[in-house]
């Protein structure tokens, strides 16, 4: 795959005075904002020394937003005005929401969601900034002056909504963008593995909220990046979930039974020990504030290592199928890096170090280690750092196209592959003298415009009026660097074009990007005879048409009345297979009716010919036939 230099409009690599950049980890559970001094990488703590800031805004009256762990301290008391977890909903919809995992009080608006607090609705874009802005007014602090530029990392699974809402988010919190980076990629960045000659790369990052597994490879100290997958909803929350499940049956009480502050109480009192068990052997979780017949519980390792097997099933499922997309296998894997506070957990250790057959990079702080990278990043990018030869090539992670008649679906940018890029291709279009043209721009791994996701719609006017199958439109798919995506489609002849950038109003349903994947390969069969039956049934549809008005036209003129209903009678026939399922009946109806035709064929065209021909001097007509 050719590899591309990633320069950012607006950021020169020339100007060696230091620029004030900054990394930001917009994490789900903590957020982190590093920066490079003299060259090398650190974590900005806030004044108290802390370097994770909760990613939790507290909405309590109308004059104080808290954020972090000052917000973090009304959980308990204030749980609907606490908002946790906001990232999750960045860039959805109410329908992506589950009421039985949301903490908040949510309410759907014409963008999104927004969740219902004491200060009135706040939406996750809203909240985000808030995080934002704390974390640049850290830096701004400690690095004495306003910050010029930030890179921000988001899952590699994050799709188009998503990161335009942490765009958003950055421009309510007065951050300049450098670019969007994808978590993983900033990680092996902090591993500083382009020293390496060359090797392959598994980066496993289990976070608080969702789980990234990526495949990159390097050579001459270039990272490319192969294939990424995972899952949306998978992480450190969910183990929580599962734990606090498993610890509700054993003391008798049924989930729904708690009350929502007590729940809250429960789950934090969950996460607690689950956080101790990755450097002991056994934890004590004290159960007196509810009404049980146990008043402590005790979890082991081996308890926790049980009720989590079936998640970390799922994420070495998901690595399985990033290393089928690579193409390669688990031993042509040189190095795994592990990010996210969950991979703390000592039986996820083992059962990925099991999996990949070797040991695993966890030297750097797997909290810190997304940070990090991105601060190079940035260092990078506004040409601070010595080495500006990093690229960092990221990969779209699923296929985006267009819709085509009979609502198939023809792939422009397949997913997976490096951005940015940009992709064209022609379309025609299928009337004569139409003269518009209605794009329909999706995303998603099927054949069939219903089984994939629908990005945007947009009309192109004033395509001059010709023949079926002739006018040309180029259609060109461009995603940036960011990973946002911009949809043109032009007329040759004219110049006319029609251009969207995509913002989809809303984001995908919980686990369907996972899903869509599955789904892919489970109706991969049923998919390919699915598109031929429609491509084949807009073939014929199409012949049928043509057909109809070139017998009004010229059925009479052209034809007796014995060819005129020999034709006609091929064309019930047609029209009467096409109501069956039957792909080969309809194909050989097609067959025998174009066949019959050839000949109508034929003398429409000698007529058009001599029509032509009528009137025109030699040399008028070959200057047509050479143009
Ligand atoms: P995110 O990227 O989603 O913001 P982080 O990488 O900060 O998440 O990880 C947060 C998750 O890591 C939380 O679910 C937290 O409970 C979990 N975590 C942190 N430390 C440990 C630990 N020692 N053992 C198990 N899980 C941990
Ligand atoms: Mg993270």
């Amino acid at each position: 795959m050719a590899l591309m230099k990633i320069t950012e409009p607006g950021v020169s690599f020339n100007d060696r005075s230091t620029k004030r950049v900054i990394g930001i980890d917009l994490g789900t559970t903590n957020s982190l904002v590093a920066t490079v001094k003299d060259g090398s990488p650190e974590i900005i703590p806030d004044k108290e020394g802390c370097e994770l800031l909760p990613s939790v805004v507290y909405y309590g009256d109308a004059k104080q937003v808290s954020v972090g762990t000052d917000a973090l301290k009304f959980a308990e008391s204030n749980p609907a005005d606490t908002l946790m977890s906001v990232k999750r909903f960045l860039g959805r919809g109410i329908d992506d929401i589950d009421p039985e995992t949301s903490m908040h009080n949510v309410t759907s608006t014409s963008d999104g969601v927004s969740f219902v607090t004491a200060m009135g609705e706040v939406n996750p874009i809203q909240a985000s900034a808030e995080i934002l802005s704390t974390l640049s007014r850290r830096a701004n602090q400690s690095l004495k002056g306003d910050i010029e530029g930030a890179v921000i990392t988001v899952p590699a699974y994050f799709n188009d909504a998503q990161r335009q809402a942490t765009m958003d988010a950055a421009q309510v919190a007065g951050l300049n963008v450098i670019r969007l980076l994808n978590e993983p990629t900033a990680a092996a960045l902090a591993y500083g593995l382009e020293s390496k000659e060359k090797g392959l790369i598994a980066v496993y990052d289990l976070g608080g909220g969702t789980f990234d597994i990526s495949i990159l490879k390097l050579h001459a100290g270039v990272f490319e990046v192969l294939a990424t997958g995972g899952d949306t909803s998978l992480g450190g929350d969910d183990i929580d979930l599962l734990l606090y499940n498993w610890l509700m049956e054993d003391i008798g009480i049924g989930t729904a039974d708690l009350e929502f502050s007590m729940r809250r109480q429960m789950l934090a009192a969950v996460k607690v020990a689950k956080e101790a068990l990755s450097n002991s052997e056994s934890v004590v979780v004290d159960t007196s504030f509810v009404k049980a017949h146990k008043t402590e519980v005790k979890i082991t390792q081996d308890i926790l290592t049980s009720i989590i097997s079936p998640l970390v099933a799922r994420t070495i499922l998901a690595c399985r199928r990033c290393l089928k997309d690579a193409g390669i296998t688990v031993n042509d894997i040189d190095n795994v890096v592990m990010v996210g506070g969950s991979t703390r957990i000592v039986s996820i250790q083992t059962s990925i170090s099991e999996f990949f057959g070797r040991e695993l990079l966890s030297g750097i702080n797997p909290d810190n280690v997304v940070a990090i990278g991105a601060a190079q990043q940035a260092d990078i990018l506004a040409g601070n750092a010595s080495m500006n030869d990093i690229l960092l090539i990221d990969v779209t992670p699923l296929s985006l196209g267009i819709e085509t008649m009979g609502g198939l679906v023809e792939k422009i940018i397949n997913r997976n592959t490096a951005i940015p890029v940009t992709r064209a291709q022609e379309f025609t279009t299928y009337k004569d003298g139409q003269t518009g043209l209605k794009l329909h721009v999706v995303q998603g791994e099927r054949e069939l415009v219903k089984d994939c996701r629908s990005l945007a719609h947009f009309e192109l006017f004033g395509i001059p009026p010709m023949v079926a199958g002739s006018a040309r439109i180029a259609v060109t798919f461009q995603v940036d660097a960011d990973g946002l995506l911009s949809v043109t489609a032009r007329e040759k002849t004219t110049g006319r074009e029609a251009s969207i950038n995509v913002q989809p109003a809303l984001g995908l349903d919980e686990g369907e990007i996972s899903t869509i994947l599955e789904a892919s390969f489970s109706n991969a069969e049923d998919d390919i005879n699915a598109r031929k039956m429609v491509e084949q049934r807009v073939h014929s549809r199409h012949l049928l048409d043509s057909l109809a008005a070139a017998l009004e036209k010229d059925g009479d003129g052209l034809l007796n009345d014995s060819e005129q209903s020999e034709v006609r009678f091929l064309m019930d026939k047609l029209e009467n297979v096409l109501l069956s399922k039957e792909i080969e009946k309809i194909k050989d109806a097609t067959e025998s009716l174009a066949k019959k035709s050839e000949y109508f064929a034929m003398l429409r065209m000698d007529r058009s010919v001599r029509d032509a021909l009528k009137g025109k001097s030699v040399s008028e007509l070959s200057e047509e036939v050479g143009s």
